[in-house]
């Protein structure tokens, strides 16, 4: 039933072609963010080679040299999230289902950068060609969501399912955000992948497909998509506590359930709080509240509106002037909305500071760094997913670009 979850490889400097690692690529396990460190990559450690240091002033020049020189060998996709310093050198910006249509819709770019986190490289690389190469500048850049659902973990539920008799009435159901490993089991148990934006259209397929879904690894989509959008009650949800036998849960409960979720959440949306949509609505009278659907259900039901991120962004683009917004969501995003709409006040929803950690991983030095390893003929931090893990993956993302 186990199986290490070794789809990952890596190319570094040092590795020669004689080695094993270079024949047959170094298995990167993923790793908890903060739990524990990784010799052999630089995740937890070291970067591995020059890093230029955050100091140099000729770091801007030196980013611009280096992506004249690549030309259009390479092609840089700059998450929303992402840092000014480093979006600026993006050559499109997006949320991670836009990057990785746009990585798959440029078979001539030899190099992808992908200025976002790790499932986000995954999904550009089994939606490349083979001749491609993704890059993620810092190995360091996870997703503390995604790393809530290990493999292991849901073949563990499934067994469950399946000793409880109800696996055959479960269609699994992945958020983006979420592991080449995870996508590739939603795949091989004829589940979808979806996205926030998509999220209603993939369950109700899912709900058409079978009696239930098991959906991973954001219990707060799953939540606020089956009761805000599907009618269903909270009754309906259960939540999966992977560490708890039957996932905490009475198995009589797991019969009746409609939506089982997974105990996982975004670190950065988690946070909101419906006192923070209470405070704003104090402090700025007549404020517009949008939020992101990872954050609480208690949150999303205070607020007045709720969207994907590319929703967020259009819906502030296109409000009046004179308008006021308070924004649940990554904080790199509101400020960069605040500046980008200044006949508009936009504000953070929480007055407490937040940015997304692991997004931040991904700073000029390292972007320097990679693509100048790129014009010295050197592949640094690619990512690569194995051919089974991929297919099946891709399995699930196809059945999601067919979603009616
Ligand atoms: S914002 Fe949340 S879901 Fe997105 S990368 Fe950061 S931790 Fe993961």
């Amino acid at each position: 039933m186990s199986r290490s979850a070794s789809h990952l490889t890596i190319s570094r400097p040092g590795d020669d072609a004689a080695s094993p690692a270079a024949e047959t690529g170094r298995p990167i396990p993923l790793m908890v963010l903060g739990a524990g460190a990784d010799p052999n990559s630089e995740r937890g450690v070291d970067c591995p080679g020059e890093l230029p240091p955050p100091s140099d002033p000729d770091l801007v020049h030196r980013a611009e040299r280096a992506r004249a020189a690549l030309g259009d060998r390479a092609f840089v996709l700059g998450h929303h999230y992402q840092r000014d310093e480093v979006i600026r050198f993006a050559d499109v910006t997006g949320d991670s289902f836009k990057l990785a249509r746009e990585a798959a819709a440029r078979p001539e770019a030899e190099y992808v950068i992908f200025c976002g986190v790790h499932f986000m490289a995954e999904s550009a690389d089994i939606l490349t060609t083979a001749d491609q190469r993704v890059i993620l500048p810092d190995l360091a850049a996870g997703c503390s969501m995604a790393d809530m659902a290990t493999y292991n973990q849901v073949e563990e539920c499934w067994e469950t399912f399946e000793d409880l008799g109800l696996a055959d009435s479960i269609i699994p159901v992945t958020y983006m955000n979420s592991s080449a490993d995870i996508k590739a089991f939603t795949g091989r148990h004829g589940g979808t992948v979806c996205t926030s934006s998509n999220a209603k259209r993939a369950l109700t397929w899912a709900l058409s497909k079978g009696s239930k879904v098991l959906f991973l690894p954001d219990q707060h989509l799953g939540r606020n998509t089956a009761v805000r959008e599907l009618g269903l009650s909270l009754d309906d949800c259960i939540v999966w506590d992977p560490y708890k036998p039957y996932g905490g849960a009475d198995p009589e409960a797991l019969r009746r359930a409609t939506m089982i979720l997974w105990r996982g959440h975004c670190s950065v949306h988690g946070r909101f709080t419906k006192e923070n949509v209470a405070e704003v609505r104090r402090r700025i009278p007549g404020v517009n509240v949008i939020v992101h659907p990872e954050c609480q259900h208690e949150v999303v039901l205070a607020a007045d509106q709720v969207g994907s991120t590319e929703k967020i962004i259009s819906t502030i683009e296109q409000a009046p002037p004179g308008s006021a917004w308070a924004v649940g969501t990554e904080l790199n995003l509101v400020q960069r909305l605040a500046e980008d709409n200044p006949d508009k006040t936009v504000v953070f929803l929480d007055k407490t500071v937040c940015y997304c950690s692991t997004m931040n991983r991904i700073d000029l030095p390292h972007l320097v760094w990679a693509m100048e390893s790129l014009v010295a003929g050197q592949v640094v931090n690619q990512i690569t997913v194995d051919p089974k893990t991929a297919s099946e993956a891709k399995a699930a993302l196809d059945q999601m670009l067919a979603l009616p």
